[in-house]
């Protein structure tokens, strides 16, 4: 089962504690699970989010005079956009998680999502979004299931954490963007660690939100050598369900006791969930 194409080639292959990872060989992708983002590199590098570095007569269409919606050049998803700010800025979700829910809204086949800097991100000199088609991350389509009573409310917004260990999804469900920018604002607050990837989409009055929390950029294998090595960098895309290998070789052979192993490693765990459940209580509605 799967999907095959010129440019990538994916299988719906493991299961991790009960939750579906797809893996996905696509080694344009190495631009971007590979990419230095180290400050040193990141300043010798022209921006290829910045229009002058684009290829001549790329399209883009404007988004509220602040974004620019551009077709992604090296896609994961049938459908795949990044959406930078006009001016170069850093990569953050400070203020702007206003302008991704409404952006989820205003692209309804499509999943919104956010790598911060030192979590995928590879132009965290250059703030922006992307989006994918959506129900093409198995996560979408899993959490019913695994969500348990909520941890905090605020107004029309609920976070709950999914049942989803070694992965610890947060999830927020939200009626009010307003209650969901106070929430989050507050689910940031409460994180020891401000390292998140972010998933929103919108659905029938709702916006439904993961928050991956991290604690590291890169898993150990990434760095290792010879066989040991896999050039694997998950972002939001991978924490969603869908693992990105950009050599054939890593493709072939990873397993479910990998990616297991990679979510322990690069996701929250025990000691920090602990920490976030005492800070996030003062939200708690009683
Ligand atoms: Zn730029």
């Amino acid at each position: 089962m799967g999907i095959e194409s010129k440019t990538f080639r994916q299988w719906i292959m493991f299961n991790v504690q009960c939750s579906t990872f797809a893996v996905q060989f696509n080694k344009e992708r190495v631009r971007s699970s590979a990419a230095k983002v180290d400050n040193a590199s990141i300043a010798q590098r022209p921006c290829f989010l910045c229009k002058e570095n684009r290829p001549a007569g790329q399209k883009s269409i404007d988004y509220q005079g602040r974004y620019e919606i551009l077709e992604n050049p090296y896609p994961i998803f049938p459908k795949h956009l990044t959406i930078p700010t006009y001016g170069h800025t850093p990569q953050t979700l400070q203020g702007r998680l206003g302008d991704m829910l409404q952006l989820a809204k205003d692209l309804p086949e499509y999943t919104v999502f956010y790598n911060g800097p030192k979590c995928g991100a590879s132009a965290p000199d250059h703030m922006h979004f992307q989006a994918g088609s959506r129900h093409f991350m198995p996560i979408e389509d899993e959490w019913q299931d695994r969500i348990g009573d909520h941890l905090a409310v605020v107004g029309q917004a609920r976070l709950h954490l999914m049942e989803d260990a070694p992965r610890n999804t947060l999830m927020m469900i939200a009626e009010s963007q307003e209650d969901a920018i106070t929430l989050f604002g507050g689910i940031m607050e409460s994180l020891p660690r401000k390292m998140v990837n972010v998933l929103t989409y919108y659905e029938e009055g709702q916006w439904i939100t993961f928050i991956f929390v991290r604690t590291k950029h890169r898993p150990t294998c990434y760095f290792a050598e010879g066989e040991e090595q896999m050039i694997i960098s998950p972002a939001s895309v991978d924490l969603g369900g869908v693992f990105i290998t950009v050599r054939e070789h890593d493709f072939l052979r990873i397993s479910a006791a990998d990616i297991e192993h990679i979510l322990q490693e690069v996701c929250w765990q025990e000691n920090e969930i602990g920490l976030f459940m005492t800070n996030i209580k003062k939200y708690a509605r009683t």
